[in-house]
């Protein structure tokens, strides 16, 4: 199974995304896998029975969000230098999200911009991190606020990976895969009802599904003017639960999930969505058993922080809302009353 993204806006940036097990590659250059300890216990043996390369380097991090930053990119950098890399070497990025964004980053600055690959091994990265060319770091200031739109010259995604995934981060996964079919593909939402994604067989479906899906979007708005802040639907709500909750209750995909539920009251309130679509979202996410309430202890100090959010201005707060399932609504002209509203219903 193979997904293209055509990226042709500014040069040719185009890649393949192949959604299939692992077939043995050889690349003709220095190579360097970029992992964590967690990811190269698990995996790093099948994947080193898969791939070989002129010269072959194993880089390390250390596992965690908390390690998306700077010193991890240097010791990435460090090595590269070490290891003498020139600008015909590639990095592959053999991890979740939090590896995916730092390689990506790092192959975006080491001597001006080199190749780089991508083997997501969690559900999420699989279906959102790896797909469409975002790369970066976290600082004191916040997530993601340093980085570079880089594209990967390809993707290999084996969900055979996903056997040894934890519960709960198999349900981050879901989450985000929910948001692609809830915003773009009412097909993809039916068939996400039905589906046991417990089956390899119809997990494989819907990752490309998902990957499809986001791959459409990426086409038509690489560098995010637009059409792709649609993919943040539940993370507006969702940025104040994680900051709310300090980072460390919800997952960022249980997270979302609440700010999902919010989104459909608010497009309800709005006559966007019906009470029964709503509803249906909902169940589908319990499916997984994803949160779906959140005790809002001051929903005015929630509102404010809306404000902290870096998709948002000073003065103006950007909502994704639902329009039935299988449409979207980017709007920062929400009434304060009507999401004030939305969140009492939430609060204790
Ligand atoms: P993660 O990379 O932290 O992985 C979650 C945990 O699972 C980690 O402990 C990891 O070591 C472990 N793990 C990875 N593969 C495993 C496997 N096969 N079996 C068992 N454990 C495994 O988190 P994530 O959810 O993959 O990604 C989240 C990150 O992705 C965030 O930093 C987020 O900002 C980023 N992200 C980026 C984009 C983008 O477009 N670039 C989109 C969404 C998210
Ligand atoms: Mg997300």
């Amino acid at each position: 199974m193979q997904v293209h993204i055509p990226l042709k806006q500014v040069v040719d940036n185009s890649y393949s995304i192949t959604i299939d097990s692992l077939k043995p590659v050889h690349f003709d250059t220095k190579v360097a896998i970029v992992t964590n300890p967690k990811v190269a216990g698990l995996h790093l043996a099948y994947l080193l029975s898969k791939i070989t390369a002129k010269e072959l380097y194993i880089i390390t991090v250390p596992d965690g969000e908390e390690y998306k930053n700077q010193d991890s990119i240097n010791i990435i950098l460090e090595s590269l230098f070490n290891h003498k890399f020139n600008r015909n070497s590639l990095l592959i990025a053999f991890g979740g999200g939090v590896i995916g964004d730092m390689t990506g980053y790092a192959s975006s600055i080491y001597q001006r911009g080199i190749d780089f690959v991508q083997i997501p091994t969690t559900l999420l990265s699989q279906t959102d991190a790896s797909v469409g060319g975002k790369t970066g770091m976290n600082n004191s200031y916040g997530k993601n606020l340093i980085g570079a739109f880089h594209q990967p010259k390809s993707v290999y995604i084996d969900s055979h990976f996903l056997s040894t995934l934890p519960e709960r981060e198999f349900g981050a996964g879901v989450a985000e895969i929910v948001k692609m079919a809830v915003t773009f593909n009412k097909t993809f939402f039916n068939f996400l009802q039905t589906a046991d994604l417990k089956d390899p067989i119809i997990l494989q479906e819907a990752i490309k599904q998902a990957v499809q899906t986001k791959a459409d979007v990426v086409a038509q708005d690489e560098k995010e003017k637009g059409l792709r802040a649609a993919l943040n639907y539940g993370h507006t709500f969702g940025h104040v639960i994680e900051n709310e909750t300090k980072y460390k209750k919800y997952l960022h995909g249980e997270a979302v999930a609440i700010g999902m539920v919010m989104a459909n009251n608010t497009s309800v309130k709005m006559g966007l969505m019906s009470e029964d679509e709503a509803k249906s979202i909902k169940d589908l996410l319990q499916k997984y058993s994803l949160p779906v309430s959140y005790e809002i202890e001051d929903i005015n100090s929630f509102y404010e922080t809306f404000f902290l959010d870096k998709k948002s201005s000073d003065s103006t707060i950007t909502f994704i809302l639902p329009l039935s399932i299988g449409g979207v609504k980017i709007t920062d002209e929400c009434d304060k009353e009507l999401v004030l509203s939305v969140l009492k219903d939430f609060g204790i």
